[in-house]
């Protein structure tokens, strides 16, 4: 399928796992994929690979809790290559600890990155959306939203992506911007790898799909998200999580 021709996508934290499926799934749509990470060195990996697979995409070093770095981001690729119509805030990181072990740097990092490095992001989209009077502001939640064991600051940075989301979709709605968010389960990535092989069984034994997910999975409803197809779509928070969260 081609439903994305021409159209400008940044997809944040792209360099590897979630994002660089969504990057890919982007591009054999036909999307002209602009790969953010902080990662540099291996965000021109992935520009090289994609590039040699004949799809139009370039890689950008950026980190998105730092907001003068994303204003040049956004500012770089409409000058660049052209009006920013997609959006997927997907960069995130983890740092789990039980509450009473939590320190302040673990918490705020996680809040610093997820949370306000996607106010960011959708912020400066949102304003160029606007202009453009068009837009798809994809974020990545996480089914932990809803509280997990080890993980409350991830958990309040997901929950808050979800109360930005429902919030940019309500004001963005009459300029023709959608908002959603997206929430994955348990998928296959270097974040889900670091976990022992034993949690790593209970967390699939808990799935009625059988299985952990693949970034193409999540890479699916992205893209139908990003087209035409999902235009009267805005303000949802879906799952993608093989039944995990029923
Ligand atoms: P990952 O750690 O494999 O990849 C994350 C990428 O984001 C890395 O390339 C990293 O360099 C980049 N990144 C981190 N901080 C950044 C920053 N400040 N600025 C720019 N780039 C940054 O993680 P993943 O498993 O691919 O997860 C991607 C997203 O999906 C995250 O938001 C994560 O919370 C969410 N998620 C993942 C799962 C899962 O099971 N893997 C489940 C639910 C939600």
């Amino acid at each position: 399928m081609n439903r994305l021709s021409n159209k400008v996508a940044i997809v944040t934290g792209a360099a590897r796992g979630l994002g660089r499926g969504i990057a890919q799934k982007l591009s054999e749509e036909g999307a002209r994929v602009v790969i953010v990470d902080l990662n540099d060195e291996a965000c021109k990996e992935v520009e090289q690979e994609f590039s040699n697979q004949g799809y139009s995409v370039t890689s950008y070093a950026a980190n998105i809790a730092n907001q003068d770095e994303i204003k040049n981001l956004f500012n770089y690729v409409t000058e660049e290559i052209g009006a920013v119509d997609i959006l997927v805030n997907n960069a995130g990181i983890n740092r789990d600890s039980t509450l009473h072990k939590m320190s302040k740097d673990q918490w705020q990092q996680v809040i610093d990155v997820n949370l306000t490095g996607t106010f960011y992001c959708t912020q400066e989209a949102a304003v160029r959306m606007k202009e453009n009077k068009s837009g798809r502001i994809i974020s990545i939640s996480s089914a932990s939203w809803l509280g997990n064991f080890g993980q409350a600051n991830y958990a309040a940075s997901k929950a808050g992506v979800v109360g930005l989301t429902k919030t940019a979709a309500k004001e963005l709605a009459k300029h023709n911007i959608t908002c959603n968010a997206i929430c994955p389960g348990f998928i296959d990535t270097d974040m889900t790898r670091g976990v022992p092989d034993k949690v790593w069984d209970q967390m699939v034994s808990k799935i009625p799909m059988g299985r952990a997910g693949s970034p193409s999975d999540v890479g699916n409803m992205i893209s139908f998200l990003a087209s035409d197809e999902a235009s009267y779509i805005t303000g949802e928070v879906i799952n993608v999580g093989g039944g995990m969260v029923l």
